[in-house]
C-alpha cells in the first residue's frame, strides 16, 4: 500500500469541498516530490506561459479595437468610443449632420 502511494502525484487538488490528493501516477521528481504529467512543474509553467500569450494578444486586439473608436471620437469631435466605431447620440447626430450641410 505504502509502494501504491509513493507512486501517486503529491499535488493536492481542490474537489468536493475540500482537498485531495492528485489519483494520477507519478511521472516525474522535481525537488524532491513527485508529480503526474498533468502537474508537472515545468508543464504547468509551459501552459500558465501559453495562455498568459494568449490572453495578452487578446487584450491588445480589444485595446487596439477600443483605441481605433477612440481615435474616430476624437477625430468627429463628438460621441463615445464603442466596438471598435463611434457610439452617437441624437443630438451628437444632429450636431454632426448640421456640420456637414455646413460645409456643403
Ligand atoms: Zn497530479
Amino acid at each position: 500500500m505504502a509502494d501504491l502511494i509513493a507512486d501517486l502525484c503529491q499535488v493536492k487538488t481542490f474537489k468536493d469541498y475540500g482537498y485531495v490528493g492528485c489519483h494520477r501516477n507519478a511521472k516525474v521528481e522535481r525537488a524532491g516530490r513527485r508529480y503526474c504529467g498533468l502537474h508537472d512543474p515545468s508543464r504547468v509553467a509551459a501552459r500558465k506561459a501559453k495562455l498568459d500569450e494568449k490572453r495578452a494578444a487578446r487584450r491588445k486586439a480589444l485595446d487596439d479595437r477600443y483605441n481605433a473608436g477612440a481615435d474616430l471620437v476624437r477625430r468627429l469631435g463628438a460621441g463615445q468610443p464603442y466596438d471598435g466605431g463611434v457610439w452617437l447620440s441624437r443630438d451628437e447626430a444632429e450636431a454632426l449632420l448640421a456640420r456637414l450641410k455646413e460645409t456643403r
